[in-house]
């Protein structure tokens, strides 16, 4: 399978959707990716399991990194792509067309044709970031090269409706565990209903009031919500269990220390154990090259809801956004689509700023 970068960025797209690219079977699209980009000459290429990272040394006094997965969830009869519609109204459909080789289409474009920018890049497609965090190729570069990570600022390619959205919430789960005493239903007396003691807590997550707050000027909305409940043995026993997880979305001005503080102070006398966290990110958009770029673009930027790995370039302090073409809620549906005019209109902007 072989790539063409100079190619037009919607064919590059379609090209990229293409190689069948699931998590953890990125091997054919990595291969792809890092021949098209050494075939280039003007970058220095790093292959790193199927991760694949290239740079300028132009010794420009700004580095900004473009980054962007190169897998897609599985594939539901959504492959190859096709299109609908003319002109303005072209939609590009099937699966990683929004989650998110058009995005990773811009960038690669901009690899192969801003071969003088001025500002140095570099280029990071990477792979497992649509499964559990431990396998994320990011995460995997960030301890093995973390040199090839610098930077002062990070476009990360996922959807974003081609306008910025700006950091990310961090999320955390919880559980609570409520205990009773086991007894015949029959002899109920005898027993602690441990599902009713589930009523207080679910109580104060129905009257809870989640905070809306800006942070750097964008606005994020909260979240504290019971995402599972579970107890019950038989339909003839009083349970004397009952388990609760908690999922908690925290604006970026939380630390995750500051956000299990908070859980503790709303469920004050209640036992918590953490299952799982990720930090947010602050969107940095008072940062020179961030401004610089949202104005460029030329939309509103808003906040990000969700978390992307916007997060692990903050964690480097670097600021990072997210950007590209694409409406986030189709990713991962069966219909996901993106807008031609979109991946069009993202490369147009990637060129004029990078130029
Ligand atoms: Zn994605």
């Amino acid at each position: 399978m072989t790539l063409d970068l100079h190619d037009d960025v919607v064919s590059l797209t379609r090209a990229l959707c293409d190689i069948p690219s699931v998590s953890g079977a990125e091997a054919a699209i990595a291969d792809a990716v890092e021949g098209a980009l050494r075939k280039l000459g003007h970058l220095e290429v790093l292959r790193d399991g199927d991760a694949v990272v290239a740079r300028t040394q132009l010794g420009r006094d700004r580095r900004i990194v473009l980054a962007g997965h190169l897998d897609t969830v599985p594939i539901k009869d959504n492959l190859p792509t096709w299109t609908t519609g003319e002109g303005d109204a072209e939609l590009l459909y099937g699966r990683g067309t929004c989650d998110m080789k058009a995005g990773l289409a811009t960038q690669l474009r901009i690899a192969a044709t801003v071969t003088e920018p001025r500002h140095d890049l570099t280029f990071v497609c990477y792979d497992n970031e649509e499964v559990a965090s431990v396998k994320n190729g990011l995460g995997r570069l960030v301890r093995n090269h973390p040199d090839w990570l610098a930077g002062d600022f990070a476009i990360l390619g996922e959807p974003s409706n081609a306008g910025v959205e700006g950091g990310c919430q961090g999320t955390m789960r919880v559980r609570i565990t409520l205990k009773g005493r086991a007894s015949h239903s029959a002899r109920a007396w005898a027993g602690v209903n441990a599902i009713h003691a589930a009523a207080p807590v679910l109580a104060i997550l129905t009257a809870y009031e989640p905070r809306r707050v800006v942070v750097d000027g964008l606005e994020y909305r909260e979240g504290l919500n019971a995402v599972n409940v579970q107890g019950g043995i038989a339909g003839n026993v009083i349970p004397d269990e009952c388990v609760i997880d908690i999922n908690h979305r925290f604006a970026p001005d939380r630390s995750m220390d500051d956000a299990y503080a908070h859980l503790q102070e709303v469920f004050a006398g209640y036992e918590l154990e953490l299952r799982d966290k990720a930090p947010g990110a602050r969107p940095g958009l008072d940062q020179p090259a961030a401004a610089e770029f949202v104005a460029v673009v030329g939309r509103e930027p808003a906040a990000k809801f969700g978390w992307t790995d916007v997060a692990r370039f903050a964690e480097l302090g670097i600021p990072a956004v997210n950007y590209a073409p694409g409406d986030p809620l189709l990713a991962h549906t069966d219909n996901e689509h993106v807008p031609v005019a979109q991946i069009r209109e993202c490369e147009r902007v990637l060129t004029a700023w990078l130029s």
